[in-house]
């Protein structure tokens, strides 16, 4: 039997006993089965996820001791890297050498937030009197749902993982059902750390089904979901009705702008990063690029000429620089925005379809779309409005640094952009100007876990990451004590049939 539920400390089954194939998107080869869940399994690990909140042993630990877990599960993944790192490049596709990058990465997430946990001890505030004692004090949420992506699968969950656990909540994982395997072994190590039954509890499934209940059940005190759009929005309607907490982290078309003064080859080489790591599937991928009139042709010249080199291949292809896509519906979907943008007007510079055995041998097997660079896109055009989540890059320019300005912030997005330069009041006037919550300078994707990520407009609210992606998992709450008792006067005491006036009374007071 198939039992990839973790409820309560138990593994166990989809109570219809239902199951579905991983299969690796890379050559369709069965990588493994996992538990199908339905609402009334994730029914089951919200109530076990209350019982470990309302009344287990979790809420009796200190800060400190559930930093000091997050530093044993940092250790755990640390010595099973290897595993973890196979198990996301089968699910994903992805290189393994960028899974085990990944891995490094969630590793220091959890040591990021194991030593932050015991420092965030709450503030005293000063009430203006001697006769008071005023304290912040942070609290958990409480239970907290947390849904997660398919591109860099547990590296989102983990963010949302390890603040969750050093707040001392309980919560409900669901991954992407595409890629759940690395969820399910991070159940056991968080085990094997020492994470009481019921804190962690795992539901693999579809999120229209499994995911449902998480949104909407008045068990559930906060939703943090990484996702797209149109899910966010139905999520954040659902938490509406039960005033939980939300925090959303979307998608994004995300501006790299490119002045005639930048550095051209590092320019030129991070563009390319930009755009097509992980052949696109990045939320902050560079996939609008934004370059100054004098140099576009041959910036762009020589991009094309790069991306039409980059090698395609599987996981633990040695020479491949980049995978596929995740699915075939994905791969459609991808396809569905390059047609729309060519009726459009887009000239296709390269790529523009599925990749075959022609371009390199074994890929008909895989979801492989080539690189892809989209000219002449209008402003305005679905090919500049919406995500491609594929490696495709669409490109337009400007004369000026106020024109690249607003056609960076021409979009419904705002999660993250670039600014290439070598002016550095320019690189900062830009930066500052740019509606986008993360803001490379002559560098493109990197990100650290002490600085917060997230975005503006609607790429979503809430930030993950950073002291506030801690603060995200808790609650202030304001204790206030009179250290001196006394009567207030307010209201006359008329008890013994006569009394001063309630209003002067309680002005003497
Ligand atoms: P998606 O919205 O289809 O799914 C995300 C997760 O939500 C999955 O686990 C899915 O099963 C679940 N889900 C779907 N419907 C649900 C429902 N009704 N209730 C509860 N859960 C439900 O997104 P995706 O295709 O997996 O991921 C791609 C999107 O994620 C892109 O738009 C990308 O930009 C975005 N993304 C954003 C960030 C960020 O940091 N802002 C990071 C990674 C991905």
């Amino acid at each position: 039997m198939t039992t990839t539920l973790y409820v309560d400390g138990e593994w166990r089954g989809a109570a219809d006993g239902a199951v579905r194939d991983i299969r690796c998107p890379a050559d369709g080869r069965l990588v493994g089965s996992v538990s199908e869940a339905g609402a009334g399994d994730t029914e089951q690990a919200i109530a076990a996820a209350r019982r470990a909140f309302d009344s287990g042993p979790w809420r009796a630990t200190t800060a400190a001791e559930r930093g000091d877990l997050l530093l044993r599960v940092a250790d755990l993944l640390d010595e099973r890297q290897e595993e973890f790192a196979r198990a996301e490049a089968d699910d994903t596709g992805k290189r393994i050498v960028e899974a085990r990058i990944d891995m490094g990465d969630i590793a220091a997430c959890f040591r990021y937030f194991g030593k932050l946990a015991a420092n965030e001890a709450g503030r005293l505030v000063d009430a203006g009197s001697a006769d008071v004692l005023s304290r912040i004090q942070y609290e958990p949420v409480g239970v907290c749902a947390l849904i997660s992506p398919w591109n860099y699968p547990l590296l989102q969950a983990a963010w949302k993982i390890a603040p969750a656990l050093a707040a001392g909540d309980t919560f409900v994982l669901k991954p992407a059902e595409l890629t759940p395997h690395t969820a399910i072994l991070m159940m056991h190590v968080l085990a094997e750390a020492g994470v009481p039954a019921g804190v962690a509890n795992l539901i693999t499934g579809a999120g229209a089904t499994a995911g449902e209940p998480l949104s909407s059940h008045p068990d559930i005190d906060l939703v943090s979901f990484t996702g797209g759009l149109v899910t966010g929005r139905h999520i954040m309607a659902n938490a509406a009705a039960t005033v939980k907490k939300v925090a959303l982290e979307l998608g994004g078309k995300n501006p790299n702008v490119i002045f005639a003064d930048a550095d051209f080859d590092a320019a030129l080489d991070n563009a390319l990063n930009g755009a097509f790591v992980h052949s696109g599937q990045v939320c902050s991928a560079g996939a609008r690029l934004i370059v100054e009139e004098s140099i576009r042709d041959r910036f762009v010249d020589a991009l094309v000429e790069r991306a039409q080199g980059i090698r395609l291949g599987g996981p633990y292809d040695p020479e491949a620089e980049t995978g596929p896509l995740i699915s075939e519906a994905h791969r459609q979907k991808v396809d569905g925005y390059v047609r729309r943008a060519v009726e459009d007007g887009a000239v296709v510079r390269c790529g523009g379809r599925e990749a075959t055995d022609d371009d390199r041998e074994g890929l008909s097997g895989g979801w492989y779309y080539l690189p892809t660079v989209l000219d002449r896109v209008a402003r305005g055009s679905s090919a500049v409005s919406d995500e491609a989540f594929g490696p495709v890059v669409t490109v337009e320019s400007f004369r000026t640094e106020d024109e690249a300005i607003e056609i960076a912030n021409d979009t419904i997005y705002g999660l993250a952009g670039a600014v290439w330069t070598q002016d550095a009041g320019r690189a900062q006037r830009v930066a500052n100007r740019l509606r986008h919550g993360t803001v490379w300078i002559n560098d493109y994707h990197p990100y650290l876990p002490q600085a917060e990520w997230g975005g503006f407009k609607q790429s979503g609210f809430g930030r993950e990451l950073g002291p506030t992606g801690l603060a995200e998992y808790v609650e202030a709450k304001h204790v206030y004590q009179n250290l001196r008792p006394a009567v207030t006067g307010w209201f006359a005491d008329r008890r013994g049939g006569s009394a001063e006036p309630a209003g002067e009374a309680a002005e003497d007071a």
